[in-house]
């Protein structure tokens, strides 16, 4: 058994959409399908809320609109009769609950963490209801299960949960493994579990392929797939390095850090629950079903330049905490992490010196960080100083904090490009080198590394 991730930009327009279930019915009988919502509708169930607070007299545009979405693509890809009939009646009831939980916001004039996640999982729910109906009114074996229903079970944390896997584990074995003896195809939604006291709680932005990974651990499923329109991880950005190359294999560690810090292709955290099961992740293009794409495995497959991939992120800024003796004085790094996590703000990565804190954050985030430790009293620090302009460079590779030479590498192509350095982060991670450069610097620093480490190929005549 498989189960298989589909991504909201595959879920966009009923063509697509179309196509998309096609395969599925093609390929998927006997296998759980793990789904986000159709793309758009999590950032529009979101924004919505805020629309709610301003004035409730929004709100029955937004269960308009939301039943506009889904019921032209229900009534696109499903003939007339019972079961389009049931699907329209399924969600004008959860559209009654949204509607609802809009009015309560509304009434109570504030947005708990609570409250967010409830409404925030209502796209992964109609996507699941849809997409198996759709299925069904063609005569296919589909149905779907709600993971609060068959036992997803969260730690509680609003917005960023973890799964607890052993008891999910449990239930699925109970709840899922006797529906998928019968060779259906079943629909999960992602994003979203239940905690033991019974509370909705989301994943966080991207949690569907957590949620994926959890189901695949679960259930011992042979491999994980994750839908995309992409090919999988590339060797540099394509938009930013022409000649990137797909990269086809590579470790869960190698992924994870490629997740955090440069291309989106899986949330950061898909690799956590598959550890111990060992379960295998390959990266699909739904637009080029047969092709390999990439497939992530516990284990690396050094290849001869060690590194797999240069990839960048322009999203971040950085927070220099500037104070005398850092790395002797206790405590410091401690209340400045603690004020900025009372903040709610993530921080994405850190580096001391003796006289210097550097905070790494999304670039979202800065402002805030900002204001967070610009509040302190007493300051535990002498000044501080925001910087904006500023890209992460990594270079990803299993065995790279063992090969010689490799950091020399980069950094002689970063030089020869006559371009500045500004932190350096090179240890941490066993597989991932990082750096900054000024923003109007990173596209000469990642061709020139690319092009160090990936030498084009020469032209045969
Ligand atoms: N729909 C959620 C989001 O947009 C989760 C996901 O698609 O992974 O963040
Ligand atoms: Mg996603």
């Amino acid at each position: 058994m498989k189960v298989i991730k589909i991504g909201g930009g595959c879920l966009k327009g009923r063509k697509k959409i179309g196509q998309i279930l096609e395969l599925v019915a093609s390929r998927g009988s006997g296998d759980i399908f793990v789904v986000s919502a159709l793309n758009g509708v999590t950032d529009f169930l979101i924004d919505s809320m805020s629309s709610a607070l301003e004035d409730e007299g929004n709100i029955p545009s937004i269960i308009d609109r939301l039943n506009t979405k889904h019921m032209l693509i229900a009534r696109h890809l499903m003939p007339k009769g019972n079961i389009l009939q049931n699907f329209r009646r399924d969600l004008n009831k959860s559209l009654s609950k949204l509607e609802r939980l809009y009015y309560g916001l509304s009434f109570t004039r504030e947005t708990t963490p609570r409250i967010r996640d409830i409404i925030s999982s209502f796209g992964e729910r109609f996507s699941a209801v849809l997409l198996s109906s759709v299925l069904r009114s063609q005569g296919i074996q589909a149905t779907y299960r709600m993971p609060d229903k068959i036992g997803l079970i969260t730690d509680g944390k609003f917005g960023d949960a973890t799964v607890n896997l052993a008891e999910t584990t449990k239930n699925f074995q109970q709840n899922i493994k006797p529906l998928m003896k019968r060779k259906i195809i079943l629909f999960i939604p992602g994003f979203f579990g239940v905690s033991g006291e019974g509370e909705i709680t989301t994943f966080g932005r991207g949690g569907s392929d957590y949620s994926a990974a959890v189901v695949a651990a679960a259930m011992q499923a042979e491999i994980l797939e994750v839908w995309k329109d992409v090919d999988g991880y590339m060797s540099a950005d394509p938009d930013f390095v022409p000649e990137a190359q797909l990269i086809p294999r590579l470790s869960y560690d190698e992924a994870a850090e490629l997740s955090y810090f440069g291309a989106k292709i899986l949330h950061p955290r898909t690799v956590e629950p598959l550890r111990r099961s060992r379960v295998s992740i390959a990266v699909k293009n739904t637009l080029n079903p047969d092709g390999t794409g990439s497939v992530i495995t516990s284990r690396s497959r050094k290849t001869k330049n060690i590194i797999k991939s240069v990839s960048h992120d322009s999203d971040i800024g950085i927070l220099k905490v500037h104070a005398s003796g850092v790395g002797a004085r206790l405590g410091i790094l401690s209340l400045v992490a603690k004020e900025i996590a009372e903040s709610g703000i993530n921080i994405k990565s850190v580096v001391t010196s003796q006289t210097c804190i550097s905070l790494l954050f999304a670039l979202q985030d800065l402002d805030s960080g900002f204001r967070a430790l610009k509040s302190m009293h007493p300051k535990p620090y002498r000044r501080l100083e925001k910087i904006e302009d500023v890209a992460l460079v990594s270079i990803v590779g299993g065995g790279l904090l063992q090969s010689k030479g490799v950091a020399a590498k980069c950094f002689s192509a970063v030089a020869e490009c006559e371009v500045n350095v500004e932190m350096i982060s090179f240890g941490p991670s066993p597989v991932a080198l990082y750096f900054l450069v000024r923003n109007e610097d990173l596209h000469c620093a990642v061709t020139a590394i690319h092009n160090k480490f990936f030498p084009k190929r020469r032209q045969t005549l």
